[in-house]
């Protein structure tokens, strides 16, 4: 068994959270290449079946779990389960300890959100980690013009975590677009809405959703514009089942 479930062909790694976090922090400290941290939903992975380039971005991924219960679930119809759901703005949040802890030594940098969430969500970070370096930060509202005054920011901030939140599949293809660009960040982290979390502008589910896997419905009961969003997973699952029944054929 390899080290990463193929769902429609995008690759998920085996990891429990604390493997995950293992991971990032030993990118974080210089020990492994460059890594970007990809979560994608059912939602990105149908995108992905019609967008050849998109796939390949998510399958570059040094780092790529399931943050929702869609892809846990097409794991488990694959017969080849994931150890377990790891949301992704937690991981990010992990991260953001870890680097408080060495200061200066590791500065993470903000971009995405509304104007003014991003240095928000540096300001809540800081005053719960402190130590916490916010060597910058930008909200994501850009023409692509824009970018490379961006790159030159972040580049100049000695900044080693870079948090791209963009709504995916921005996130991801920014990431693979400026990613040679910016060879001093250790660990890209496309997490879409988390900076909004970070804020305090959005409440995260509480934890009875998130125990019986409701965090969608939870989020959609908040943003009803949300609701479009699922109706691609039955798409997915539809696609999940396909490929089951490919599998068993070939064995
Ligand atoms: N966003 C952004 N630039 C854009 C579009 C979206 O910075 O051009 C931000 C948006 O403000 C939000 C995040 O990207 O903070 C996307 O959040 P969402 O909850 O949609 O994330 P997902 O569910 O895709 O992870």
């Amino acid at each position: 068994m390899g080290n990463r479930v193929f769902i429609c062909g995008v690759g998920f790694d085996r990891v429990t959270a604390k493997e995950a976090e293992d991971r990032l922090f030993a990118a974080l400290d210089g020990q492994v290449g460059q890594l970007s941290l990809f979560t994608p939903n059912p939602e990105i992975v149908e995108l992905a079946c019609r967008d050849p380039e998109l796939h390949a971005i998510l399958n570059s991924a040094g780092l790529s779990v399931a943050d929702g219960v869609g892809v846990i679930r097409a794991a488990r119809i694959l017969g080849d389960p994931l150890p377990e759901r790891i949301p992704g703005v937690e991981l990010g949040e992990a991260m953001l300890a870890y680097c408080a802890a060495k200061g200066k030594e590791r500065p993470v940098w903000l971009l995405g959100g509304k104007p003014g969430v991003a240095e928000k969500a540096g300001e809540r970070m800081k005053e719960k980690y402190p130590g916490l370096f916010v060597a910058g930060t930008a909200d994501g509202y850009f023409d692509e013009t824009q970018s490379p005054q961006i790159v030159g920011r972040i580049a100049s901030s000695g900044a080693v975590l870079l948090f791209v939140c963009l709504g995916a599949p921005k996130q991801e293809k920014w990431i693979a677009a400026h990613r040679a660009s910016l060879p001093g960040v250790r660990v890209f982290a496309a997490l879409g809405g988390s900076l909004d979390v970070y804020s305090g502008e959005v409440k995260r589910a509480p934890a009875i959703f998130c125990r019986l896997g409701l965090e969608w419905l939870w989020r959609t009961l908040r943003e009803p514009s949300r609701i479009r969003r699922l109706f691609t997973v039955p798409a997915f699952l539809r696609r999940v089942r396909r490929q089951k029944r490919l599998q068993k054929s070939k064995n």
